[in-house]
C-alpha cells in the first residue's frame, strides 16, 4: 500500500537535522574521542584531544557550531519504495529545509554557485543529495554537514587490478598521510573499493556514517580495517597533526562489485568534527 507524505513536512526536520548536526557530536563520537584522549601518549596530543572535548561539550551546552566551518551540507534519504511524494519536487524541500537550518541556526554560509566564479548563495544551498530507493514504506533522513578541510584531501584513484591488496593498502596509507594535519585529525577514514568511478566515491562517504568501532561485516574487509588503523595510528601524525598516537579514530571499508579490469579506490576523509544527525518518518 502507497503511503503519501507531502514535502514540504520535510523542511523543518531538516531545518533542525542541520543544526542538530552542527551542534552536537553524538555520543558514539563522544566516546570516540575520550577513548582516544584514554590511549594518546604524546602530551601535545592528549592535551589536543581535551581541547577538542571540551570545545565540543560546550558547543553542545551553548547550542553553537562545534567548528566555524559548517560544511556543504550532504543530505542522504533512503526512500521507502511505497512511498509516494506530494507537494514540491523533492530536491526543492530539502533545499528548503537546509536554506531554512543555516539561516536559523547562524551557521556559516559556505557554498558558492559556481566553482569558478566564486559567488555565495549565502544560503548555504544547494546541499548534494544523494537518495537510494529501499523496501517499505518509511523514509530515513541523514544530514552530514561536510568541512572543506577534510573533504578537499578526499582522493580517487582508478588502480589495475594487478596492483591488489597491496596497491590498495599502498594507495589509502598514501592518501592519509598526504593530508596529514590538514584533516583536522583525529579522523575517520572512509574508504570505498569497486564499482565505478561515481559507485566508488559515493560508499566511501557512506562508509563515514558508520558509527565508529562498527567494522565490515565481511572478515576479510574488518581485517583490512583494522590493519590500516594500526599503520595509520603509527604514522606520528597525531591530533590536529601536534604528533601522537591517535591519528584516526576509525577505518570504515565499504566495497561493490567491480569490472574485470578495474579496481577503483576512493578516499574520503572526515574531520573530528564527525556531524551526523538522522531522523525517520
Ligand atoms: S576539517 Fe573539520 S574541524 Fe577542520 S576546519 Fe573543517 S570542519 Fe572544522
Amino acid at each position: 500500500m502507497l503511503r503519501t507524505i507531502n514535502t514540504e513536512d520535510l523542511i523543518p526536520i531538516i531545518a533542525n537535522l542541520c543544526k542538530d548536526a552542527c551542534y552536537h557530536l553524538n555520543d558514539n563520537v563522544m566516546n570516540a574521542l575520550e577513548n582516544a584522549y584514554e590511549k594518546e601518549e604524546s602530551p601535545y596530543g592528549k592535551e589536543t584531544l581535551l581541547l577538542l572535548l571540551d570545545n565540543a561539550k560546550l558547543a553542545s551546552k551553548e547550542e553553537m557550531p562545534v567548528c566555524h566551518d559548517t560544511g556543504m551540507a550532504v543530505v542522504m534519504m533512503e526512500i521507502g519504495e511505497q512511498i509516494s511524494w506530494t507537494g514540491k519536487p523533492l530536491e526543492e524541500a530539502v533545499n528548503d529545509g537546509v536554506r531554512k537550518g543555516y539561516t536559523e541556526g547562524y551557521l556559516r554560509k559556505s557554498v558558492y554557485l559556481d566553482p569558478l566564479n566564486r559567488v555565495n548563495s549565502n544560503d548555504n544551498t544547494p546541499c548534494v543529495l544523494h537518495t537510494d530507493i529501499v523496501p517499505g514504506d518509511k523514509v530515513k533522513i541523514t544530514v552530514m554537514p561536510k568541512g572543506g578541510g577534510s573533504e578537499n584531501m578526499g582522493t580517487f584513484k582508478n588502480l589495475v587490478p594487478a596492483d591488489g591488496y597491496e596497491g590498495v593498502k599502498k594507495f589509502i596509507l598514501e592518501s592519509v598521510f598526504n593530508a596529514g594535519g590538514k584533516a583536522c585529525p583525529p579522523i575517520v577514514v572512509g574508504v570505498g573499493i569497486g564499482g565505478t568511478m561515481d559507485k566508488t566515491t559515493l560508499i566511501a562517504k557512506q562508509a563515514l556514517l558508520r558509527p565508529i568501532g562498527v567494522h565490515n561485516k565481511n572478515p576479510f574487509y574488518e581485517n583490512l580495517e583494522k590493519e590500516l588503523l594500526d599503520e595509520i595510528n603509527k604514522s606520528g601524525i597525531g591530533p590536529l597533526g601536534m604528533g601522537g598516537r591517535m591519528t584516526a579514530l576509525d577505518v570504515h571499508i565499504e566495497y561493490y562489485p567491480c569490472h574485470i579490469t578495474s579496481l577503483p579506490v576512493a578516499v574520503n576523509l572526515q574531520c573530528h568534527s564527525v556531524r551526523q544527525a538522522s531522523a525517520e518518518l
